[in-house]
């Protein structure tokens, strides 16, 4: 049977949360086999996503936890970014530990609302022994990202930002076989790392060498999937259109 793609999203509430959802939900929906593991960045699950994932005709797992607003640092912790989506993909990896098992045929793969993926992309990872990598487009501030491929071998980094990380590549760019993730079910992201250091943070946990690391999108030649960010909405004429007709369009 063709392994299941078990899809780790992150998301919160803001103006474009549904509008993502829906972008992202109608290319899911081309994908066989396919598991969607949604958390919210919230308190209690809402409304919109439950309705929205109720009606989306996938197979999905809805979850939520919430990003505590403070983390209590020590005196010596280097400058941190406010991490985003680790505790939502930490639950999702809890319910695939709690809810798979050995037998699971299966990857894991960190999808954020935002990105953009290509269907190609879900053919060649669902097939991954341990951990598959391979370029992500309009990340870290050049064209793309990408592991270095000689002879079928990930040998290098082809990244400006901390080439010095364990595995410099983002989130969208590397999925990881489910029964090998079982070998080290307590892998986590971490609150406490450093700046881009999360992707690292958990392979290093998996104990996985560059050359454990197998090359997809056609040896990294291909771009199948891109960090695309969403312009934040700009209200300015909402109040605008209030005061000219009173609040009728509420
Ligand atoms: N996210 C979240 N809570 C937040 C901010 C982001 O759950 O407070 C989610 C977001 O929906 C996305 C992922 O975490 O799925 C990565 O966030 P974002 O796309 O904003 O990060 P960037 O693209 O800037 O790295
Ligand atoms: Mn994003």
């Amino acid at each position: 049977d063709l392994p299941y793609i078990y899809a780790i999203t992150p998301t919160y509430t803001r103006l474009e949360q549904k509008a993502e959802l829906t972008r992202l939900s109608q290319t899911l929906l081309h994908i066989p086999n396919f598991h969607w593991i949604v958390i919210e960045d919230a308190t209690t699950k809402t409304e919109l996503v439950t309705k929205f994932l109720k009606n989306s005709g996938l197979n999905y797992t809805h979850l939520n936890a919430l990003t505590p607003k403070h983390y209590k640092l020590e005196e010596k912790d280097p400058n941190w970014l406010k991490p985003r989506g680790v505790l939502q993909r930490n639950a999702g990896l809890e319910w695939i530990v709690t809810n798979q098992n050995s037998k699971s045929n299966g990857v894991i793969y960190f999808m954020d609302d935002d990105n953009t993926y290509s269907l190609k992309l879900f053919d060649e990872i669902r097939f991954t022994e341990k951990v598959s990598v391979w370029p992500v487009g309009l990340s870290g501030g050049l064209r793309f990202e990408s592991p270095i491929v000689t002879n079928n071998e990930v040998t290098n980094w082809f990244v400006f930002w901390k080439p010095e990380r364990p595995f410099p590549m983002d989130m969208a760019g590397f999925a990881i076989n489910l029964k090998f993730f079982l070998q080290y079910p307590e892998a986590r992201f971490s609150l406490r790392v450093q700046r881009g250091y999360q992707e690292s943070t958990l392979l290093s946990q998996l104990h996985v060498k560059l050359n454990d690391l197998e090359p997809k999108a056609n040896d990294c030649k291909e771009i199948l999937v891109w960090h695309t960010r969403t312009e934040k909405t700009k209200l300015k004429n909402e109040d605008k259109l209030k005061l000219k007709y009173g609040h009728g369009s509420d």
